[in-house]
């Protein structure tokens, strides 16, 4: 039977991103320290993927992954601290919208969990267009369900691969 602290942990998955100094690099000292995090176990990361930019043009390529958590953290103390391994790759927020960035690391999904708060919109609102995030996510979890959008085979179908490169290595 689950215990009463299992049946507080939430499966969560984070994308994560970059395109400015070392990505890869990047990518790898964040999944550190997801793994790191209090109350919260890092129990998969896809490959790495190279991605075609989206938003202003002219910005180098993106290094993408999506990493699966087992947490107990609420969905505000995750984003907390996910801003706060953002901060210590050096990321600046000044910029536009979409801009060039050292690492962006969103909460695609928090359970089965639906939120619309000031802060936090979960499921993440890019997920159904987003090809860098779909395709690495449906490593994990190829036959997800994903909360208002339904199952993640269907939105793989309509969303191509266009601009997207599998790297031969994983995100650990
Ligand atoms: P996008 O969210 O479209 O991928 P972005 O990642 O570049 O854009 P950020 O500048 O990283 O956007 O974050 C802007 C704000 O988005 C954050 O301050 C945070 O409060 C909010 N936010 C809302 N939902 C989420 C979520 N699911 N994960 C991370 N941040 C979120
Ligand atoms: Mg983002
Ligand atoms: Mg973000």
């Amino acid at each position: 039977m689950a215990t009463a602290a299992e049946l507080d942990t939430a499966t969560v998955f984070v994308g994560l991103g970059g395109n400015l100094g070392d990505p890869v690099r990047q990518l790898r000292t964040a999944l550190a320290e997801l793994a790191a995090l209090e109350r919260t176990e890092l129990t998969g990361v896809s490959h790495l993927y190279r991605s075609a930019p989206m938003g202003p043009p002219g910005q180098p390529d993106y290094i993408n992954a999506v990493a699966r958590l087992h947490t107990r953290l609420t969905p505000e103390a995750l984003l907390d601290a996910l801003q706060a391994i953002e901060a210590r790759a050096g990321r600046d927020r000044s910029g536009a919208r979409w801009g060039p960035r050292t690492l962006d690391l969103d909460i695609l999904l928090y359970g089965d969990r639906r939120i619309g708060s000031a802060r936090l919109q979960v499921p993440h609102p890019g997920i159904a267009a987003r090809n860098f995030v779909l395709y690495p996510l449906a490593e994990l979890a190829p036959d997800l369900d994903i909360p208002g959008l339904g199952p993640l085979p269907a939105l793989l179908a309509r969303c191509p691969p266009a601009g997207l490169e599998r790297l031969a290595e994983r995100g650990e």
